[in-house]
């Protein structure tokens, strides 16, 4: 049976509890705020079918025949393409399997957001109007839970089209776990994205917190990658009981922003990710294209484009199907990965990391991000900087000139 020595070595993708026969793993938070298996000793049957569907014990290489094709995408729908995180491309793919009387699976964020053990959860929908919960990354773990992986099995078992949507490691597990039960795959299309890492959602819980205290509102949505200010400088979009939606906030000042691009408050695994590689067991990888007045004047209009690796025949030819959907243009792999370092490189965690979490224990909210992230004089600067840019309408080439100096997009 499964067993968790290190932390590092479980992400969470439930499908351990999924396959388990006599229903005996639960995944259970840790103080962290993260899920991990928590097996009943009593009832395990010792048939080790926890171990074979489970992505960090069998890390997978799947090259197969088809050639990598490299693609920058942008969907030709203003109101998909406002509500994208990049260019989206994942509304266009998953559209392709809802007119072939398909279901998709993806991550929404749900309208209890302090929900327990996270605000963001695995569902599937099986119409257009739906994919809008889908659109815009949430910057959180996700909780797949151990249904999931048991209806992607049935859907396919009933001959339907699957498109299932996560991080790496949430798809290999759910490839792992139908080649391990043995399920016919042919209709199944695996979208995942480039993953730099997903933060706590005990944390997400302390920013509410905190943003509430602040200024004394009730939160009703969050969107991570809002457009506002356009693709270039994506804000947190907070949404409450008294501001209209009307706050923006960049990584440069907004609390939540800080921590996740701060490596502070990442689950461990993603400090040592496995899944991190050029040819992956999906059949789309997708993830953001900022830089792309690089490869094409069309798209430069700061509106989002997504950079796709299109990993198998089944892939391509959705991607052909859908063409008439997206501006597209066929980029070399190797020029298209250039850059991509969450690709194959995880992120180092926060020297504060530690700390930061025993204070999350003990800390409300306010208390916990005012000590981590206060809104100083510096982060005030940062921040009129980037104001003034965009009202005077040169943010887009400072961050050219920005990029170019640094290295950093
Ligand atoms: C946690 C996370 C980290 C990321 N890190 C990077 C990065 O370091 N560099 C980079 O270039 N791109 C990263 N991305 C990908 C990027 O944010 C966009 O998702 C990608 O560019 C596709 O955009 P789109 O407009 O085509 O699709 P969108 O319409 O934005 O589609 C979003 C897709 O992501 C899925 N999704 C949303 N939230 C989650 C979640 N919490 N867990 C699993 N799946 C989710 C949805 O189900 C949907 O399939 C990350 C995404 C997530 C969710
Ligand atoms: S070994 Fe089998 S019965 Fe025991 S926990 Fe794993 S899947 Fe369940
Ligand atoms: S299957 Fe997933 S949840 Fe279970 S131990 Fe492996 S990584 Fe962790
Ligand atoms: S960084 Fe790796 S381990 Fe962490 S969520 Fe992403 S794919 Fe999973």
């Amino acid at each position: 049976m499964i067993e968790i020595k290190n932390k590092k070595d479980c992400c969470g993708c439930c499908m351990c509890a999924g396959a388990c026969p006599k229903e005996c793993i639960k995944m259970l938070t840790d103080d962290e705020g993260f899920v991990y298996p928590h097996i009943d000793d009593s009832a395990c049957v010792n048939c080790h079918l926890c171990e074979k569907v489970c992505p960090v014990i069998n890390v997978r290489d799947d090259r197969n025949s088809f050639q990598q094709q490299g693609y920058i995408v942008q969907h030709r729908n203003p109101e998909v393409l406002r509500e994208s995180t990049a260019g989206g491309a994942f509304t266009a793919i998953a559209e392709y399997v809802i007119d072939h009387g398909g279901v998709i699976f993806g991550v929404e964020l749900q309208t209890d957001l302090y929900a327990k053990p996270s605000a963001a959860h695995h569902i599937w929908v099986d119409n257009k109007a739906d994919l809008k919960k889908f659109r815009n990354s949430k910057y959180i773990q996700s909780f797949v839970g151990e249904g999931t992986p048991k209806q992607v099995k049935s859907f396919l078992e009933q001959g339907k089209y699957v498109c299932f949507s996560g991080t790496p490691c949430q798809v290999e597990g759910i490839k792992q776990y139908l080649d391990a039960k043995k399920v016919d795959q042919t209709n199944l299309i695996l979208v995942d994205v480039v993953c730099r890492a997903v933060p706590s959602p005990l944390i997400f819980r302390k920013y509410l917190e905190h943003q509430e205290k602040k200024n004394s509102e009730h939160i009703t949505s969050v969107r991570f990658r809002d457009k506002h200010y356009g693709y270039k400088y994506s804000t947190m979009n907070v949404i409450s009981d008294r501001n209209n939606g009307d706050y923006h906030r960049g990584v440069e000042s907004d609390p939540w922003l800080r921590a996740f691009f701060s490596n502070i408050c990442d689950r461990p695994s993603c400090h040592d990710c496995k899944f991190r590689k050029l040819h992956r067991v999906s059949d789309f990888t997708i993830w953001d294209c900022f830089h792309v007045g690089r490869f094409s004047k069309e798209l430069d209009n700061d509106r989002g484009a997504t950079r796709m690796l299109v990993h198998s025949l089944k892939g391509q030819q959705i991607l052909d199907a859908v063409s008439e959907e997206l501006v597209e243009f066929k980029v070399p792999v190797q020029i298209i990965v250039d850059g991509a370092k969450e690709l194959n490189e995880s992120v180092a965690p926060n020297e504060q990391r530690e700390t930061f979490f025993i204070d999350a224990n003990t800390l409300n909210g306010y208390d916990l991000l005012e000590k981590y992230f206060p809104e100083t004089a510096k982060v005030k600067l940062k921040r009129m900087i980037r104001m003034t840019a965009l009202n005077i309408g040169i943010y887009s080439v400072a961050k050219k000139v920005f990029v170019r100096l640094t290295g950093k997009y």
